[in-house]
């Protein structure tokens, strides 16, 4: 349960965790930029520290914190507390609607030169639109599948075989919101907490009047997950479960069987991103495989410094592609390799800095189980 920054008691244990603070011993670290910056700001001294952009907004201080500070929280609020230059404010807005760029993906093939100015990021793998069809065919038990804007964009092969895989344990799964909407979290990294409550209640709009006879969500995107689930009030009334711990307890035994009878690979990487540890410890993944005879190999990373937008911001390159290297280590020398992780944007960092085939743990079942035989739609 979080607590007030009074209930601090500083450990540093929120310090030893922070990924940023490991790499980038500048950046003044959670405690410093935390519970410390608040209690002098509410005091009435209205200052802030430059370093406090740097926070990925990975939440891991906050889980290491033993007395439940909200830390990650008080810095998002110390962001927005910074003043910002205008061109950051413009970048940061537009950074902030994923949604938007999701609407017309095209965006991102124009010649990177544009971006300089804006400052975003020309290093990192910018995504490919994908338009893969997907539909739901209504038979079998319903449950919601949140399409989160990345996913709408840029991978529309994920839903697609997520659709394909709960048709095959029997559900129909009904992609919600009806358009693309981001559900807050870009915003709440980057500080912009009045953004954030607007995207949910934007996104709140656009969900259909059969959603609410629903009782699960399933959601393909870690970061994702984590915000609808915490950071949405009052919550939503149907559960929200990630799409790995849906597969645990939707598929059954005769599914993973089939999936262990396919040929390939003995083993995977598998990473769960800094959202997912935090909410839901790190175990899914390797249990997912596991159950399909599969190794999983875990990479050695808390945070892979993707952390949504925060990669292609210019002043973070060297920070998130430090973060995104230490990932990679783990895989350095297999770059034929298959790695799992349930976040669109992580995917495509760790994909661009080892070379290696990152796919989402929904379109890695899905082709096992075409490849073992099982009945489906064209592989996505
Ligand atoms: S949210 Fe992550 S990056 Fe930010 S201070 Fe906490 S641990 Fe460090
Ligand atoms: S871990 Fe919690 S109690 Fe310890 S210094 Fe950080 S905020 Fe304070």
């Amino acid at each position: 349960m979080l607590q007030s920054y009074d209930s601090c008691i500083k450990c540093s244990l929120c310090v030893a965790a922070c990924p940023v603070y490991e790499v980038d011993r500048t950046f003044a670290g959670p405690k410093a930029l935390g519970p410390d910056w608040i209690r002098i700001y509410e005091s009435g001294e209205r200052v802030t520290d430059p370093t406090v952009e740097a926070c990925t907004f990975c939440q891991l201080c906050e889980a290491a914190c033993p007395v439940g500070v909200p830390v990650a929280h008080l810095i998002a609020k110390h962001k927005e507390a910074k003043t910002r230059s205008l061109a950051v404010r413009i970048r940061d807005y537009g950074l902030t609607h994923p949604d938007w760029l999701a609407r017309l993906p095209e965006v991102t093939l124009l010649p990177k030169v544009l971006a300089k100015a804006a400052l975003i990021s020309t290093k990192p793998r910018w995504p490919r639109p994908d338009r893969s069809r997907w539909t739901a065919n209504g038979a079998g038990n319903s449950v919601g599948v949140w399409v989160d804007c990345y996913t709408r964009g840029f991978d529309g092969h994920v839903l697609a075989a997520t659709l394909g895989l709960l048709d095959a344990w029997g559900f129909s799964g009904i992609p919600l919101p009806k358009r693309s909407a981001c559900c807050g979290a870009a915003a709440m990294a980057s500080g912009r907490l009045h953004g954030a409550k607007q995207a949910e209640s934007s996104a709140r709009s656009e969900l259909p009047e059969i959603s609410k006879k629903l009782a699960v969500l399933v959601t393909l995107n870690a970061t994702c997950d984590a915000t609808l689930r915490s950071e949405w009030q009052p919550p939503l009334e149907f559960e929200i479960v990630p799409f790995v711990e849906f597969a645990l307890a939707a598929a059954g035994d005769d599914f993973f069987d089939l999936l262990a009878t396919a040929r390939g690979e003995a083993n995977v990487y598998a990473h769960a991103t800094c959202r997912s540890q935090v909410a839901r410890g790190p175990g899914a993944m390797a249990e997912l495989c596991k159950r399909s005879g599969i190794e999983a190999i875990p990479l050695d990373a808390s945070c892979c410094g993707a952390a949504g937008s925060y990669a292609f911001k210019r002043e973070h390159e060297k920070i998130s592609r430090t973060l995104g290297s230490l990932a990679t280590a783990t895989i350095a020398g297999s770059s034929s390799s298959t790695v799992l992780v349930d976040s669109g944007p992580c995917a495509l960092h760790l994909a661009d800095l080892s070379g290696a085939r990152v796919l989402h743990p929904a379109v890695w079942l899905y082709q096992r189980f075409n490849e073992a035989g099982g009945v489906g739609v064209d592989n996505p």
